[in-house]
């Protein structure tokens, strides 16, 4: 495509990102996100979570949403607070849905440059599958049988404007939640049944996200700057799945996030030069 062919540009400001999180995680998984990544994109970032906290609060510029969801880890209370993270952005005027989880780092600068390449007019489901294959289920209704990919939540995905427009009827107000209740399965698979299986709009894949259901360590340090979000977990108790990176000593950074940080965006204070 050509420089006058391409969509108007996308800036931070058309963006609306989300993120899941849960009372007992706020201590443990918030703060690494509230001193990297968050502080790019201060204004855009809000959390879902399912209790009022006061201290987080104050943190975030009162960017904590109490959804008043569950705060089990079931497939309802799931779906019940991305439901609630769509109709927020519904009733936004943003032009980019975001989610990710409390566990991802957020490449800002490169998330935004990606958006860049499509049209928020048009209909886009960008994201990234953690299967070989699409997902088959047999309908409860008329036992056919239905296939369709989704995009891992853990590894963040995003919507365009248009395309959650066209979910509204289906799944806005909250009735995503009945969707889930009826297919029973996870928010993020709803999510693929909606848009796949029920629009009919296929997924478009970005390889630039990452969940830890991938091997952190394969990602090269070399190619950190172009990829859009990173995570990490425990395999076991010695074992951890988290970047392969030089920088801060893994007692200070068990996540890698402060080090990934400051591979990224070196000049900043907190930063060894
Ligand atoms: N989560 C939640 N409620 C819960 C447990 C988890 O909202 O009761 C959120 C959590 O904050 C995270 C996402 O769901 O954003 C995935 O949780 P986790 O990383 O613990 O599980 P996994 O990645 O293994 O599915
Ligand atoms: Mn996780």
């Amino acid at each position: 495509a050509t420089a006058t062919s391409k969509p108007p540009t996308t800036t931070l400001q058309d963006i609306f990102v989300s993120v899941k999180t849960t009372r007992s995680y706020h201590r443990w998984r918030l703060p690494v996100i509230i001193k990297t990544w968050f502080q790019l994109a201060k204004d855009q970032t809000w959390f879902f979570t399912d209790t009022d906290d006061p201290d987080f609060q104050k943190k975030t510029n009162g960017h904590m949403v109490n959804t008043n969801c569950s705060s089990s880890h079931n497939r309802r209370a799931l779906c019940c607070k991305l439901s609630v993270e769509l109709d927020t952005f519904l009733d936004s005027d943003k032009k980019w849905f975001c989610h990710f989880d409390d566990d991802n780092y957020v490449n800002i600068p490169r998330l935004v440059r990606v958006l860049g390449d499509y049209s928020p007019q048009q209909d886009w489901y960008l994201g990234k599958p953690s299967t070989k294959a699409p997902l088959e289920i047999i309908s409860r209704e008329n036992k056919s049988k239905i296939s369709f990919w989704f995009a891992t939540g853990g590894a963040g995905f995003c919507l365009s404007r248009a395309l959650a427009l066209k979910m509204l009827p289906v799944a806005g107000g909250g009735k995503f939640i009945s969707i889930g209740e009826k297919i029973r399965l996870p928010d993020d698979v709803t999510m693929g049944y909606v848009i796949e299986h029920l629009l009919r709009k296929p997924l478009t894949v970005i390889d630039q996200f990452h969940s830890h259901f991938e091997p952190m360590k394969f990602i090269r340090q070399e190619t950190m700057h172009e990829q859009i979000t990173f995570s990490y977990s425990r395999y076991s108790k010695h074992e951890v799945n988290v970047l392969k990176i030089d920088g801060f000593d893994s007692r200070l950074d068990p996540t890698r996030f402060l080090s990934l940080h400051c591979l990224l965006f070196s000049y900043l204070s907190f930063c060894p030069r």
